[in-house]
């Protein structure tokens, strides 16, 4: 049993809770939070460990939506339009696949971990990320991906699925959880959907799927026609869609822990399902600003709880919860400052850790023992700004404990 206390614990509670002169008793759940006066009353022998001036505690940050084999690319891939940043994909696909490799998954985990991420949400396509996150000490959940879309290649693509999934679950432990990814509408033929997700009911796996990333999947879904026609001609030799973003939503009713990726084309009737699923919204700002030039329209989602991915490095310049989480601030310009950074801390937290199926992102008793230290860069003047100042000052965290280890 341990304790550590600051000057300041943002809890991420319902209440958004802050404790002033705060402590944590906490072994690899935390045991005890209040003030560091009572915490001490309370565990006379205990040795508290009393961080500096302008410290702040507050939950490790989780990133929903991350792909760690698209990380060696910072130069490569076109940005301003989905379908030539596609085409870039698909042209530069195997050269960044390969330099992607297992010591350089780990050199940008390592630097998530100091960015103050301890828990992510990886989207695997191939299985290659798998060794790293297995040997990194940030919690994984690992969302196998399902990805296809011609009738003739399902049980191909099905069989391979299963065997990625399998090699996951027989690595699951206590900080490496296997999961299910469906890649799209666009891109998964409905017996691909159906079959996985029978397994992810079965065995109660996390699942998530892009949704409505550009105008280009909204055109070719709705209508069969846009930027996808020419790809799908050629790529596929297909002439529509395989599914209806309301076909494809309705198939996930009873997936207990759910997310959508992006969303930004969504009508306000997949918008309402979005929300009537339960599912979280993993809202990826800088990916979508670099693509698409458009954002999620947060006032339009419902109250559905949204979440912070960054997405790849092959459509962001930083794997940082605090860089996006300032790019989340800076982007939304029409809500007041102080009650969204607040939203914001929630949506990486608490929110976060709903979506993963994670009992972590509330500093409260009984929760996973994943916890930040910052610094404030001076005395904070105004209690009810901390949220924003966490937000505008930190690059880098001070200390990071992961299910109650110092990491
Ligand atoms: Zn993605």
């Amino acid at each position: 049993m341990k304790s550590i206390s600051a000057k300041w614990v943002f809890t991420c509670d319902e209440n958004n809770s802050i404790i002033e002169n705060g402590a944590i008793v906490y072994d690899k759940k935390i045991i005890d939070i209040d003030t560091l006066e009572n915490i001490q009353k309370k565990y006379p022998n205990l040795e508290t460990t009393i961080l500096e001036d302008n410290s702040v505690l507050m939950p490790g940050l989780i990133n929903t939506h991350v792909h760690l084999e698209f990380s060696s690319n910072s130069t490569t891939l076109k940005y301003g339009n989905f379908m030539l940043w596609l085409n870039s994909v698909i042209a530069s696909r195997d050269e960044l696949i390969n330099k992607a490799t297992k010591k350089l998954i780990l050199k940008k985990l390592d630097k998530m971990k100091k960015s103050g991420t301890t828990t992510i949400g990886a989207i695997s396509s191939y299985g290659f990320d798998m060794e790293a996150c297995l040997e990194s000490p940030i919690n994984t959940v690992f969302f196998n991906e399902v990805i296809g879309s011609r009738p003739d290649m399902i049980d191909t693509l099905f069989t391979d699925f299963k065997s990625r999934l399998e090699k996951s679950k027989k690595n699951k432990n206590e900080s490496f959880y296997p999961a299910i990814a469906i890649h799209s509408p666009y891109s998964v033929h409905p017996i691909l959907i159906k079959e996985t997700l029978i397994i992810a009911k079965e065995e109660n796996l996390p699942v998530s799927a892009h949704f409505l990333e550009s105008v280009e999947e909204y055109d070719w879904l709705h209508k069969d026609e846009g930027g996808f026609t020419e790809f799908f001609k050629n790529f596929l030799g297909q002439e529509k869609a395989v599914t209806k973003p309301m076909n494809f939503l309705n198939q996930f009713d009873g997936i207990s822990n759910l997310s959508f990726t992006h969303c930004v084309e969504a009508s306000d009737d997949d918008l309402s399902k979005i929300k009537s699923l339960n599912a979280v919204i993993n809202h990826c700002v800088t990916s979508n600003r670099l693509l698409n030039n458009t954002k999620l329209d947060l006032s339009r989602i419902n109250e559905a709880d949204f979440a912070i991915g960054t997405d790849g490095l092959s459509s962001n310049n930083s794997l940082s919860m605090f860089d996006e989480m300032r790019n989340v601030l800076m982007m939304h310009s029409d809500f007041e400052i102080n009650s969204f950074a607040k939203k914001i801390l929630k949506a990486s937290t608490v929110n976060a850790a709903r979506a993963l199926g994670l009992n972590k992102g509330i500093l409260a008793k009984q929760k996973d023992s994943d916890i930040i230290a910052i610094n404030l860069p001076d005395e904070l003047a105004h209690k009810q700004d901390l949220a924003t100042h966490i937000i505008l000052h930190t690059k880098y965290v001070k200390k990071t404990i992961i299910g109650g280890k110092d990491v």
